[in-house]
C-alpha cells in the first residue's frame, strides 16, 4: 500500500468527487429520516495543503485552488455551495490550507441525526483518521479492507445510505473489482445511492468498464466524467469518472449545469472534456 491521497488532494479529481458528493449528501437531507455513509477507502479525513508532501506535488493549485479563484454564475455557486462552504468553514480567514477529503466533507453535511462508516486500511492512515472524529458518536472510523465493507456493513441499519467507493487503483484489476463490488453491495442493498470513482487515463480500459456496468441488472446508473488534459503526452491522469447508481434525479441536470464551468476552470489544454449520461435507465 504506497498511495498516500495527502499527495494529491483538492486536486482536479476530488473537485469533480467531492462536488458531486456534496450534491448527493444534500438531496439525501431533503428527507426527515437519518442516513448513513459509508466511505469504504476514507483517506485521513482532512489534509493540510500547506504540509510537505502537499506542497511536493502541488496537485492542489490546479484543483481547488483553480476553483476557489474563479468567478461562478449564480446557479453553478449555488450549486456548489455545499462543498465549498465546507472549505470556507475550514478557511474562516480565506486562503487555503485546510481541505476536507471525502470523511470530513460528509460530517460536515450532516445533521444530527446522519452517520458515517469509515473505513480506512493503511495503519498510519487510519491512525489519523481515527484521531480526527475521536469522540464523535456520529462516527465510526475501523480500519477494515473497504471491499470487504461493502459486504459486511450493508444494508445499513438506517435504510438508507449513501456508498462511497474511491480505491487507490495502485493494483491491476481495480476496474473489476469495483464492478463485482457494486454487484455483491446491490444484491445486499438494492436502495442505496453508491458513488463509485474511477481514473481516467491513456489506454484505461474505460469502454470495457462501462459495458460490464450496463450488464449488470441495475435500473438507475448515472455516470459523469471529467478530463483536464491530453493524454497524448502524458501516461498520468488526465480525468476521473463517477458512476452513480440511483442518484438523486435531480442530479443529471445539476451536472449539466456545473461540468462546462468546472471544464473551463480546470481545463489544462483545449482537449479538456466533460460528459454526463446514462450508462444504464432513464
Ligand atoms: N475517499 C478519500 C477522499 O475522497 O478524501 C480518498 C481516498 S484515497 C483515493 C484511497 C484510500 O484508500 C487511501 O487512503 C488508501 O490508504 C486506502 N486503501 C487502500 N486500500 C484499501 C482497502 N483495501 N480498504 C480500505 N482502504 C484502502
Amino acid at each position: 500500500m504506497n498511495y498516500r491521497h495527502i499527495y494529491h488532494a483538492g486536486n482536479f479529481a476530488d473537485v469533480l468527487k467531492h462536488a458531486v458528493l456534496a450534491r448527493i449528501i444534500r438531496y439525501a437531507k431533503n428527507k426527515e429520516k437519518a442516513f448513513r455513509v459509508l466511505d469504504t477507502h476514507a483517506g485521513i479525513g482532512l489534509y493540510d495543503l500547506s504540509s510537505e508532501e502537499a506542497q511536493k506535488t502541488g496537485e492542489w493549485r490546479d484543483g481547488i485552488g483553480r476553483l476557489l479563484k474563479a468567478e461562478l454564475p449564480a446557479p453553478v455557486a449555488e450549486l456548489l455551495e455545499p462543498y465549498l462552504s465546507a472549505i470556507r468553514e475550514l478557511n474562516p480567514t480565506g486562503a487555503i490550507k485546510l481541505y476536507p477529503g471525502s470523511p470530513k466533507l460528509a460530517r460536515m453535511l450532516f445533521r444530527p441525526q446522519d452517520r458515517l462508516s469509515a473505513m480506512e486500511l493503511h495503519p498510519e492512515d487510519y491512525h489519523r483518521l481515527h484521531n480526527l472524529f475521536e469522540g464523535d458518536f456520529q462516527v465510526r472510523a475501523t480500519q477494515l479492507d473497504g471491499w470487504l465493507a461493502l459486504g459486511a456493513h450493508l444494508p445499513p441499519k438506517e435504510k438508507r445510505g449513501v456508498i462511497l467507493v474511491d480505491p487507490p487503483f495502485e493494483e491491476e484489476g481495480e476496474y473489476g473489482r469495483l464492478v463485482s463490488g457494486l454487484t455483491n453491495a446491490y444484491r445486499r442493498f438494492a436502495g442505496g445511492t453508491y458513488c463509485l470513482w474511477y481514473p481516467i487515463k491513456k489506454g484505461a480500459p474505460i469502454k470495457a468498464f462501462h459495458e460490464e456496468l450496463q450488464a449488470l441488472d441495475i435500473p438507475k446508473m448515472l455516470c459523469t466524467e471529467l478530463t483536464v488534459r491530453s493524454d497524448r503526452e502524458t501516461t498520468g491522469l488526465t480525468g476521473s469518472g463517477l458512476v452513480i447508481v440511483n442518484p438523486p434525479f435531480t442530479l443529471k441536470d445539476e451536472l449539466h449545469t456545473m461540468l462546462p464551468v468546472l471544464k473551463s476552470v480546470l481545463a489544462q489544454d483545449r482537449f479538456a472534456s466533460q460528459r454526463a449520461f446514462w450508462l444504464h435507465g432513464e
